[in-house]
């Protein structure tokens, strides 16, 4: 399954943008992609992608649930039932370009572009930039839930200075060169007049405070890294392609802000035995010609261990037979879905001398008595 981009990603927008700036961004992708427009190949899976990331992030309550659960909590209804408390155990922390750690290994790492290109002459605390990792489970694990335990390094807010960088609060002053506003304006005599123009600032590169004295434990940068060992609950029932966030766990904020979040993209592995379709599973079962047409109870092998199922009297091969409750429980209810075997009748390509005779006299009884299929289907031609 192609790997979903994250919505915010989609839209070019940050995760902080406000209900205009989302409309705006969709409306100029909409544009520029619509396939009456864009010819180009690949235009219509885009365009198909924006509504998508439009018809969440543009309804506040979606959004609000999408930005809790990244595309777990898109799938049903109520979203979230059964999720709750996942984020618990994850409030503190914080780290660096967790996605120079991770593109190496995961291949993956994300977020930032739209952010960072952003950065304005506001002074306040920002929350750092998300992060986005692949984590690969098993089938099983997807089924029944796991807990997963990651090693990362993570830049955590200074605990001596609380984020500030400074030795003590009387070392934080205000920037001289731009008076704690944190931009600077520069005016130049043109010949169209005088243009005035806003920068940040140099000086303080926009934090509109200066510090005298650095803390001694994180050098001033207000964070220090520390490896941590971070405890991910993964929800039974999850499937491939979705995401869990562990709030905080992204890249450090600046100016005291708080943490990003890490975002963890689930890539289930496949199973050689059974099929997964949402909560169903998919299972060929193969049944001798003598059991399907006499009838068996045999014991079919589910996720959840072997169960006995009927197989009735004159069963045909293809015969769907459903095994109800067998499947992988709803992420959201726990309710779990259904098994459906398939019935591949097996004719024998070899038989005993004793076999073979059993049969041939089964074949001059069935002549005797009744019309073969083979007779029964020829008869209806015979009219032309
Ligand atoms: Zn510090
Ligand atoms: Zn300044």
């Amino acid at each position: 399954m192609a790997e979903k981009r994250d919505y915010y990603e989609v839209l070019g927008v940050d995760k902080n943008a406000s209900e205009d700036e989302i409309k705006k961004a969709y409306r100029t992708l909409a544009k520029k992609y619509h396939p009456d427009v864009n010819h180009e190949p690949g235009a219509e899976e885009k365009f198909k992608e924006i509504n998508e990331a439009y018809e969440v992030l543009g309804d506040p309550e979606k959004r609000k649930t999408y930005d809790q659960f990244g595309f777990a909590g898109m799938d049903g209804a109520q979203a979230g039932n059964g999720f709750g408390g996942f984020s618990q155990g994850f409030t503190s922390g914080s780290f660096d370009d967790l996605n120079d750690i991770f593109s190496d290994f995961f291949g993956g790492g994300f977020g930032g572009s739209t952010r960072s290109s952003r950065r304005s002459a506001d002074n306040g605390p920002h929350k750092g930039q998300d992060v986005q990792m692949r984590m690969t489970i098993s089938f099983m694990d997807a089924c029944f839930g796991t807990t997963k335990t990651l090693d990362l390094d993570v830049d955590e807010k200074c605990t001596a200075c609380g984020g500030t960088g400074a030795a003590s609060p009387s070392d934080i002053e205000t920037c001289p060169t731009c008076h704690g506003s944190g931009y600077v304006v520069t005016q130049q005599r043109t010949m169209l007049g005088i243009m005035q123009s806003q920068s940040v600032c140099p000086d303080c590169r926009g934090s509109g405070k200066r510090i005298r004295r650095a803390c001694p434990k994180c050098g001033g940068r207000g964070y220090t890294r520390e490896h941590e060992q971070v405890e991910v609950r993964i929800p039974a029932g999850i499937d491939d392609g979705q995401m869990l966030r562990v709030a905080g766990k992204g890249s450090h904020g600046t100016n005291g802000g708080e943490n990003g979040d890490l975002y963890i993209v689930i890539h289930v592995e496949e199973d050689s035995r059974f099929v997964r379709q949402d909560k169903n599973i998919y299972l060929n079962v193969p049944v001798s010609a003598v059991d399907a047409t006499l009838g068996t109870n045999i014991d079919v092998p589910t996720i959840h261990g072997d169960v006995t199922m009927k197989i009735p009297a004159g069963t045909q091969d293809g015969t769907q037979l459903r095994l109800k409750g067998q499947g992988v429980p709803d992420l959201h209810d726990g309710r779990p879905g259904d098994q459906f075997c398939t019935i591949q009748v097996q004719i024998d390509k070899k038989l005993s001398p004793r076999e073979k005779e059993l049969y041939q006299q089964l074949k001059e009884l069935q002549d005797n008595q009744k019309k073969s299929p083979w007779e029964a289907f020829k008869q209806k031609f015979s009219g032309r």
